[in-house]
């Protein structure tokens, strides 16, 4: 019999993620806030669930793929949430990017309800998420490893143990605080790389040839802003989501992250302009505009 997934959240991550489950053959009962999400669901066979409590009843599996902390501690233990309507034979999996504080917070509550969990944070991009490439970062006992994994590998490529449950939380801050950062250091260089007069293909060319090359400009930029396309994506809402994680844990741990520290700022600054509900690759237009030069735009 094909294993019962409840899936809860349904955004730019959840739903391709839910539907390649979907296409290869798990049962799935989705549920987000949004209805119309649900309904893309249904139209490729998933059961359509009117609430969390009624996704997580009767699954062998319960995945979350929510914005942010608050988010998944509503949904995972308010009132009847996932674990007030799961079992000791059900798995919960937080595929969120949340506070490694909070997965800890849910990990006690589920041993106290003698419930298995993991976090398993993706990594990459939703283009990759669509083609079933995602990468996970998995904090799990063998045991419950050996359960999820399946799903892992319908929904993505590449699949990394950080160990126990937690570690998979504490992993993605710090992948995310590196892209992040980098990532506005590219809108940086490009900005005045175009103030400077060169071109944007010899840009990509040359630098995507030296120990420059990286995945912000060559793998996300070149396929969203630098082509015009600044929809989500990742929104830089969420990206200051994650910059103000790694912040956190900093601070949490006594060290300061002076360059992260700038990189935060600005995607704070970032949140008060219209681009804050946009891809975060468009930070490279934020540069321009505070350059005062047109953001370049790849040719073809
Ligand atoms: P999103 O905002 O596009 O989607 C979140 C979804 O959750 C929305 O559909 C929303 O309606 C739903 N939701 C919110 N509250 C809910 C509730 N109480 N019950 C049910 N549904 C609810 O976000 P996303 O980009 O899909 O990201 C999800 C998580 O994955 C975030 O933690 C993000 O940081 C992380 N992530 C995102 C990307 C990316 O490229 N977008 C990549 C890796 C990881």
């Amino acid at each position: 019999m094909a294993t019962k997934v409840g899936f809860i959240g349904l955004g730019a991550m959840g739903m391709p993620m839910a539907s390649n489950l979907q296409r290869k053959g798990f049962d799935l009962n989705v549920f987000d806030v949004d209805a119309s999400k649900i309904e893309t669901l249904a139209a490729l066979g998933a059961r359509r669930a009117s609430s969390v409590a009624e996704a997580s009843r009767g699954a062998d599996i319960v995945i979350t793929m929510l914005p942010a902390t608050q988010h998944v501690e509503a949904v995972v233990l308010g009132d009847d949430g996932v674990l007030a309507n799961i079992d000791a034979d059900t798995v919960l999996m937080d595929m969120s990017t949340i506070d490694a504080n909070g997965t800890d917070r849910i990990a006690a509550a589920c041993r106290a309800k003698g419930i298995a969990f993991t976090d398993c944070p993706v990594g990459r991009l939703v283009l990759h998420a669509e083609r079933g490439e995602s990468l996970f970062m998995v904090g799990a006992e063998d045991a419950v490893f050996g359960r999820v994994e399946p799903l892992l590998n319908a929904m993505g490529t590449t699949i990394y143990r950080c160990g126990k449950p937690g570690m998979g939380s504490r992993m993605k801050l710090i992948n995310n605080f590196l892209l992040l950062t980098v990532a506005e250091v590219c809108a940086e260089a490009i900005a005045l790389g175009t103030k400077l007069g060169l071109d944007i293909e010899t840009m990509r060319d040359v630098t995507g040839a030296t120990t420059a090359q990286n995945g912000q400009f060559h793998t996300l930029m070149v396929n969203k802003v630098l082509k015009g396309d600044i929809e989500p994506g990742f929104t830089i809402d969420l990206a200051f989501k994650d910059m103000t994680l790694a912040m956190t844990a900093a601070a949490e741990q006594r060290i300061g992250l002076p360059v992260g520290a700038a990189a935060h700022a600005v995607f704070g600054g970032a949140r008060a302009t219209p681009y804050a509900s946009k891809d975060y690759s468009a930070l490279l237009d934020l540069a321009c505009e505070r350059a005062g030069v047109e953001a370049p735009r790849l040719k073809a």
